[in-house]
């Protein structure tokens, strides 16, 4: 890939560098999409079941859903894309990661700065008394009941037409508002809040590079787009951090 030089300058004079990732990065890994054929699970779509109304209707049914996609996740491994961004968090002290995904790879390979915006899928939480718990499977196939007060656990992740945890999202937002280089990593942009933080990160000036193997609901807002998949790009750009 030719990178030019006007690209090398941005990314060794660039401070406040961000990067913002779905479920793209985690593709080359073998974990699902949403938006993808592959993303569907018997005859639901995503947006059928990561819903309070799907899980209060038919929680079995959800949590079942879960489970597979636990499992499936916990069989994969990160990628190259993964293992380039926690390079880049080595080479660079003001370089920050926000995360859609729930899949725990980016801590997999080694990055520690993570903000995960949409919580994370081996994190369970209270339907009731709101205590978190860390998921076992083994438990959790067998009972979904909280220890504490006996009502059902949840995935601690942020569903459908959920609001976003107030820390998280002002964190969020005030490294959207303050970083020069902006990632936006493998992410559709069907979902508002994300698109939002490109939108502020680019009217605060940042310089944004989008890495999607399609357009998203970024595009509009990349200076660059580099077409292609994220575990073969990434790990070409980072050699260009010093
Ligand atoms: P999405 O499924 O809506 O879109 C995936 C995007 O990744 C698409 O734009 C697609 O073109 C792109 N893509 C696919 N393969 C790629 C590759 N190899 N390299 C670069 N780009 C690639 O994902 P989203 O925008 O993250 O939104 C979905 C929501 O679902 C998020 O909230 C996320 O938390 C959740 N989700 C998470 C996971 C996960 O944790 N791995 C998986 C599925 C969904
Ligand atoms: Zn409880």
């Amino acid at each position: 890939m030719q990178i030019s030089q006007q690209i090398k300058d941005k990314f060794k004079n660039s401070k406040n560098i961000l990067a913002l990732t779905g479920a793209g990065i985690s593709a080359e890994s073998g974990v699902p999409t949403f938006r993808g054929k592959e993303g569907l699970w018997k005859q639901y779509r995503a947006e059928e079941l990561a819903t309070p109304q799907a899980f209060f209707r038919d929680p079995k049914l959800v949590w079942e859903w879960y489970l597979w996609r636990m499992e499936l996740i916990t069989t994969k491994s990160p990628n190259p894309a993964h293992f380039a961004l926690a390079e880049l968090e080595n080479k660079r002290s003001n370089f920050n990661l926000i995360t859609q995904n729930v899949d725990g790879l980016h801590k997999k390979s080694g990055s520690k700065k993570i903000i995960e915006i949409h919580g994370n899928i081996f994190r369970n939480r209270c339907t009731d008394c709101d205590k978190t718990y860390d998921s076992d499977l083994l438990i959790l196939k067998n009972s979904t009941e909280c220890p504490n007060c006996k009502s059902i656990v949840r995935p601690d992740v942020l569903w459908f037409g959920e609001s976003y945890d107030t820390d998280l999202l002002n964190q969020a937002i005030s490294l959207a508002e303050k970083s020069e280089l902006v990632f936006i990593i493998g992410s559709s942009g069907a979902v508002g809040i994300p698109v939002e933080l490109a939108r502020i990160a680019k009217e605060n000036g940042a310089f944004v590079i989008e890495i999607n193997t399609d357009q998203s609901g970024y595009s509009r807002y990349a200076d660059l787009f580099l077409q292609g998949k994220a575990g073969e790009i990434l790990p070409e750009l980072i050699p260009y951090f010093v």
